[in-house]
Formats: C-alpha cells, structure tokens, sequence
C-alpha cells in the first residue's frame, strides 16, 4: 500500500512533469517562435489633460514616453511610432471642449517633448481633427517642428469624417495634399465613427483609393487596423477587399500603403476569423504588414500581450518574421542601435 502509493505519487509526478514539459514547450513554440517586431508602428502616449478628458478621471496621471519605453523593454521592442491623440480633443460625439485649438497644439507639442528624450527609440507623428478650420494651420505648425515634421495621423472615426459626405471627402483631400507638399507621411485610422453609426465597408474605401490616395501620391499612407477599428468583422473584411484588389492588379496609387495590425487578433476569436485575415494578409502581402499595438490602456494592448496575440493567426514562421521586420519610410532613419 506505501509501496504502491509512492509508486503512484511518483508516477503522477513524472506525468506531470512531462505535461509540464509539453504544455511549456507548445507556449514557448507559440509566443516565443519568432524574434519581437523591430518597431511598434502604433503606440500613443496621453498627457494628463488628455488622460483626464478620454477616461474622465481628473487624477488621471496619463502615459507618458517612460512608461511606453517600459512597456516595450518588457516585449523586447527597441522603437515605436508614437500618434499624437491631440485628434481626440476635438472628437465629433464628445460636447466640443473650449479653447479646443489650445488643447491640440498642447497635446501635440507635449507628445513631441516626451519623444524628444528618446530620438533613437520613438517618433512622433502629428494629429488633429481634419475637418475643424484650424487642420491646415495645424498641420503646417507641425512641419515645422522637428519632433512632429515626419508625419500626421488621421482618425476618421473620432473625428467623424463621414466617406459618403462629398464635403468631408473634399476637405480630407486638402489635408493629404498639404501633407504630400510637406512630405509627411500619414496614417489613418480609416474606419468611420462607430458611435455615429457611420456606413463604411467597400464603398468608403473606394472613396479613399480614388479620392484621397491619389492626393498624396509621394508619401507613404499606413492604414490602421487592417482598415478596421480593432477586432476583425465582415464590415473590415470587405473594406480591406478593395485594397487587397488593387495590389492583385498593380494599381499604382497602393504602391506605398502599409498595414498596421494594432488589436486585430481578439481574445475569443474562431479560428475561421483567423484565418480570413490570414488570407487577407496574404493578399496584401507580409511586407506591407506592421506590428503595432495600440495604446497601454488596457494590459492586452501591451506590446508583449499584442505581439503574443498577433501570433496566434496561422501564419507562417517565415511570414512572422517578415512583418516583425518591416521597416517602413518613416522609420529608416530612427536607429535601431
Ligand atoms: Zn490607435
């Protein structure tokens, strides 16, 4: 009976132990398989005003550039690109702040002093609500500030550009133009406002390959989340169909579009989701894929837990390491060490 049951306890531990084997052997092949992305492409810092204004918590202490550089030490990524979310003081279905102007150039001026203690770790791209009278003044501001001149990020859903209005369109299109004139990248967060009901899908993108791609031929355009808005659905999917189409025939207004892939991958996801956007990313091609994160609001947007969530689509180990890898424009010059 001892006998028996030190043979037993035994062998339970050597079943354990072997399963632990098996279990730790399958998680570090799954989240340790490929080296961490040289660069996050969408990473966002939050002054305390602006902490205060998106969680309405008063004593909100924000996220400054220490805490990004933190987070991305722990996942082991040397260099982010940082979107001013000075865009969000003038959110479309939040009750309009005053002294609205003030608070987008404080923002984006303080985002551009918390990069400036990191040169060869983060950039920082400028941002604002494009529809307000202020955007060109703005953007030209930003040109000349050698902490925001490299490029600008748009959020068509919080700041309700509507792709069926003709008026917006018009007005977003003098914005990549002057962006092109000064030669500053952009990035768009393209999905239109959920909280508005905004139709969106292959129509919007349309409007954006045909209207707006085409004035800003010379710089390089990143569209966020996979054209979504975080999350993968049937609305994203066919807005990404439109780009996944123009880069089958050659079009030549695709030829510098990137792809972040910030919050894509969800927890909970069927493993037919992941592979439709397998497939897409296929279409698109892994060279023109970006890891990004999104902002540390939420532990599951941390760049480690991001990274780890991003490998659980089928791709690839060699298809990983190409979007680990990419290096767009805009980020050539901030060196790696
Ligand atoms: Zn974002």
């Amino acid at each position: 009976m001892a006998l028996q049951s030190v043979h037993s306890v035994k062998g339970t531990i050597m079943r354990s132990s072997l399963f632990t084997m098996l279990v730790v052997g399958s998680i570090l092949s799954a989240t340790l398989s490929t080296e961490p992305p040289v660069i996050d492409y969408h990473q966002h810092l939050f002054s305390p005003e602006a902490a205060a204004l998106v969680t309405g918590d008063p004593k909100s202490p924000g996220i400054g550039a220490r805490d990004v550089i933190a987070l991305l030490d722990s996942a082991g990524i040397r260099r982010a690109l940082v979107l001013s979310v000075a865009y969000t003081w003038g959110k479309a279905s939040r009750a309009s702040v005053d002294d609205e102007y003030n608070h987008v150039k404080a923002e984006n001026d303080w985002t551009a002093q918390q990069v400036a203690g990191y040169p060869d770790r983060l950039r920082a791209f400028c941002s604002f609500n494009p529809l307000r009278p202020y955007a060109i003044d703005e953007l030209t501001r930003c040109s000349n500030n050698p902490q925001l001149r490299d490029g600008l990020k748009l959020h068509f859903g919080n700041s309700d550009v509507d792709l069926d209005n003709p008026e917006n369109v018009a007005q977003v299109r003098k914005i990549f133009e002057a962006a092109n004139r000064h030669r500053m990248a952009i990035v768009v967060h393209m999905r239109t406002s959920l909280d508005l009901r905004r139709r969106y899908g292959a129509d919007a993108a349309r409007v954006f390959l045909n209207e707006l791609l085409p004035a800003a031929p010379d710089v390089p355009v990143q569209i966020a989340h996979l054209a979504g808005a975080g999350g993968y659905d049937a609305t994203t999917d066919s807005a990404l169909s439109v780009f996944t189409d123009a880069i089958a025939r050659h079009d030549p207004r695709v030829k510098n579009v990137w792809f972040d892939a910030a919050m894509v991958v969800r927890p909970g996801m069927s493993a037919d989701q992941l592979q439709q956007m397998t497939a897409r990313i296929r279409q698109l091609g892994a060279e023109r894929v970006l890891y990004g994160s999104d902002a540390a609001l939420s532990p599951l947007a941390y760049p480690k837990a991001g990274w780890e969530g991003f490998q659980r689509l089928p791709l690839t180990e060699a298809e990983f390491k190409v979007v680990a890898n990419n290096v767009a424009p805009y980020m050539r010059d901030v060196p790696a060490r």
